[in-house]
């Protein structure tokens, strides 16, 4: 097999190593179907058993009521920024709480659309943490409530859902989406693009409550209509075929391999307490950019003490097989993603990499 690094990339991201391998066994042809997914209808039996499979995986991973849609669009979570208020503002008003650059421009794109209210913002903070109830007051007349459940760039992560009252909360779930189990009632509408920790670049996974679409404005382009792709079960037009094959592929690895999202939340807890261990005990030589509270189990952001020693430890990790550890670059320094696919072994090595990397520069 080609050698394979750690791959801490923000997204894509990594993805499980059965998973790919068995993408690439299929890849010529689907058992029985003599050809490959990538080539056969999206309007055929087997293709509509591997929709409806990578569907009922995600409502059994996060039992998912009856009541709510599940649906594979394209466009990233970044079209759903826009696809949000041009479905459900209306002539009304939504409130956005940012915590972070995805939030920042979640907001953009609703002002274009509508009217959208910051209800809250931590920019002024540098994006350490994320708002306590007693911060920030949702109008009980907005037509919803957008937040960004794990900022991937900051590594910032809302502890639990915001406080909205009975406003229809809505999440972009990108970064961790299936990184644990939530309780799918408590929001109105979900999106995650899947490039991050649900499979491949390319689809969307959008989870809404059936009374959403009851707003709809009926002059939206059809594509971008949450109506008109549920009531095609988002077979509207030729779907991300093999993106949603691929989400299949993972939503059946965290359930029969993982064996559900709360084993999955321990591992990644615990891949997570790794790595802030080391930096809570490294005596301020690595400086977690998140407030402890609100730091994410999905992206570990960290800085050292120059610019000089940051360049030095991704060069060095990187010549470990350690790849994709810098930050981004409106937050500087390190960042660890440590996706569900990250395996233990991986984050162990990084560990033992920084605890290496600190005793020869401290
Ligand atoms: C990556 C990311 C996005 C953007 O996703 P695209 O699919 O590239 O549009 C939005 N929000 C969050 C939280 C992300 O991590």
């Amino acid at each position: 097999m080609t050698q394979r690094v750690w791959n801490f990339s923000a997204g894509p991201g990594v993805l499980p190593l059965p998973v790919l391998e068995e993408a690439q066994r299929d890849l010529l042809a689907l058992p029985g179907a003599g050809a490959s997914v990538l080539e056969i209808s999206h309007r055929s039996k087997r293709f509509d058993a591997i929709i409806q499979e990578a569907e009922s995986n995600l409502r059994q991973l996060l039992n998912i009521p009856d009541d709510y849609h599940v649906l594979f669009l394209q466009g990233g979570a970044s079209l759903q920024f826009a696809m949000v208020p041009m479905n459900l503002l209306g002539d009304g008003s939504a409130d956005y709480l940012i915590t972070g650059s995805w939030g920042q421009k979640a907001y953009k794109e609703a002002q274009l659309v509508g009217k959208a209210r910051t209800v809250w913002n931590g920019k002024d903070e540098n994006f350490t943490r994320t708002p306590r109830p007693d911060e920030y007051a949702i109008a009980p007349e907005a037509r919803y409530v957008h937040f960004t459940a794990n900022e991937t760039i900051q590594g910032v992560v809302f502890p639990s859902e915001p406080t909205v009252g009975d406003v229809p909360l809505v999440c972009d779930m990108s970064s961790n989406f299936l990184s644990m189990p939530i309780d799918v009632r408590q929001y109105a509408l979900i999106y995650a693009g899947a490039q991050k920790n649900a499979g491949p670049a390319g689809v969307t996974i959008v989870i809404l409550r059936d009374d959403l679409l009851a707003r709809v404005p009926d002059n939206l382009p059809a594509m971008l209509n949450y109506r008109v792709q549920a009531e095609n079960k988002s077979l509207y037009n030729t779907p991300p075929v093999f993106a949603i094959y691929i989400v299949m592929l993972v939503t059946r690895w965290l359930l029969h391999t993982i064996g559900g999202l709360e084993r999955m939340e321990q591992i990644n807890r615990e891949k997570a307490r790794l790595l802030y261990e080391v930096i809570d005990q490294s005596e301020g030589f690595y400086r977690g950019h998140a407030h402890p509270d609100h730091r994410s189990i999905m992206n570990v952001t960290w800085r050292l003490p120059s610019e000089a020693l940051e360049q030095q430890f991704l060069h060095e990790a990187q010549a470990r097989g350690l790849h994709e550890l810098k930050g981004h670059r409106s937050v500087g320094g390190c960042r660890a993603s440590i996706y569900n696919a990250m395996p233990i072994e991986g984050v162990q090595a990084l560990r033992a990499f920084m605890l290496e990397f600190m005793a020869q520069h401290r």
